[in-house]
């Protein structure tokens, strides 16, 4: 099939590629030259285990093309549109970038052709792009949801082998479109309508970050209980209606997806007069719960003036170098407003956005190097790099003690052993 996919960050050029590799012919369109140009070089804008070995192979196979403009003249059977749908002022999600797209794509769409939304929409968004594209005189076209499910970290192969297809439709001939499109994958596929598509998407990301806030605040009651909260999290999971994942205590959930989903849901519920009261306070109990390090810091210094912090970790999870809503980046921003001299280090992130300031803050990927003269360090990110320091060096570099775990994959006893203290989330506060 002629695939074309509109956006070519994180979804959709995973997304593209993985169409090219089941063998169908892929136009990547973006409208940011630099990615493209850099795509055209076989170079990966973004890092992504896999990634640079999944363009060599389909770009050698002339099964992807990147192009900044819709190509003419070229067939096409479907187009998706995977662009940003970041949120605004009240968390609702800004689909100015999904209806730029829409609108360019109507311009350029053979009569028949689906048009699916793979970014995260709101629910009625399918409903909305079929009014615009009434209004431009386009009732030819068909519409669909396939919401996109994939992790950072894990995007291509949760691309080739999603747990779930979801194939939003309202006609016989888009689900066949769809059903061709994803033939090459065996997994379960649900069909339904639209909006029932872009709410179990939204739900999905609801509820992951539910459990997250739920196991933190279990976390921070066996704090004050003397329980241990890694060992509840097993004695839960092992419970097959709960289950164990999306079950460990830290310093709560990033990203671009699960804090903008859930205001956006919140917002989505607002908008038909429900208050959405559970989630509101899963988004608030997170919002807490990256301030956890700022705390402990506060109750080992008293001050924070002139104090050294080294932050390891600024992705907001291993294995991405995404720093969107990164937890990392919320705490340094408070750090420093408390006086504190921050560092960053990270094995894959460059530089970081810490807010307040005027410009990005260099992030080393030397973790000795960071941690010299430190006098106190948090791990934000679990990053395998900094899971087994030879810590009798560290104990020797920093002018500190003090550790905070904020993702409970350190071993007190052995950080103990080498003179340092460490606080970590959940467990008898040793601090
Ligand atoms: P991204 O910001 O990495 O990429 C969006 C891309 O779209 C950018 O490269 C941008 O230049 C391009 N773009 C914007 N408007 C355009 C236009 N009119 N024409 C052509 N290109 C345009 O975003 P992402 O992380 O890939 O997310 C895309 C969507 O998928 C979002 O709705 C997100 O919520 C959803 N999603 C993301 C993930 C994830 O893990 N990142 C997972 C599932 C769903």
């Amino acid at each position: 099939m002629d695939i074309w996919v509109v956006g070519t960050g994180y979804v959709g050029l995973v997304t593209g590629l993985c169409f090219a590799k089941l063998g169908h012919q892929v136009w990547c369109i973006d409208q940011d030259k630099n990615k493209i140009e850099a795509l055209s070089r076989g170079v990966a804008p973004i890092f992504e285990p896999g990634i640079g070995e999944l363009i060599a192979q389909v770009q050698s196979q002339g099964k992807v093309h990147f192009s900044t403009s819709f190509p003419a003249s070229v067939p096409v059977d479907a187009a998706l549109i995977a662009v940003g749908t970041p949120p605004g002022r009240d968390g609702e999600a800004d689909l100015s970038q999904v209806f730029n797209a829409v609108d360019n794509l109507a311009l350029h769409l053979p009569a028949g052709t689906l048009l699916a939304t793979k970014s995260t929409v709101p629910v009625g968004t399918a409903a909305r792009i079929r009014r615009r594209l009434l209004e431009l005189g386009r009732s030819d076209l068909e519409v669909a949801s396939v919401p996109e499910f994939l992790r950072e970290g894990s995007a291509i192969e949760d691309t080739l082998t999603p747990h779930r297809l979801v194939f939003g439709v309202q006609s016989a001939s888009a689900q066949n479109t769809l059903e061709r499109m994803h033939s090459g994958m065996n997994s379960p596929v649900l069909v339904c309508d639209p909006a029932t598509a872009e709410m179990i998407k939204y739900a999905s990301n609801a509820f992951l970050a539910t459990k997250i806030s739920f196991v933190n605040e279990i976390a921070n009651i066996c704090e004050r209980v003397g329980a241990d909260v890694s060992q509840v999290s097993v004695g839960m999971g092992l419970d097959p209606r709960i289950g164990p994942s999306f079950l460990r205590a830290g310093l709560g959930y990033g990203g671009s997806c699960f804090p903008k989903d859930t205001r956006a849901l919140v917002n989505i519920a607002g908008t038909v007069n429900y208050d959405f009261t559970l989630l509101r306070a899963v988004v608030e109990v997170n919002q807490r719960q990256r301030m956890s390090p700022l705390y402990r810091l506060l109750r080992w210094f008293e001050s924070l003036e002139g104090v050294v912090v080294t932050i390891l970790g600024v992705a907001f999870k291993p294995g991405t170098d995404d720093t969107r809503e990164s937890p990392a980046l919320d705490l340094a921003a408070h750090l420093i407003s408390h006086g504190a001299r921050v560092r960053l280090v990270d094995p894959v992130v460059k530089t970081a956005h810490v807010a307040g300031q005027n410009k990005p803050l260099p992030v080393s990927q030397d973790v000795y190097e960071a941690l010299l003269d430190a006098d106190a360090a948090v791990l934000v990110t679990e990053w395998d790099a900094f899971r087994n320091l030879d810590w009798t060096h560290v104990k020797n570099l920093m002018r500190g003690p003090f550790w905070f775990d904020g993702r409970n994959v350190l071993d007190p006893e052995v950080l103990e052993q080498a003179g340092l203290v460490l606080s970590n989330i959940g467990h008898k506060t040793r601090s």
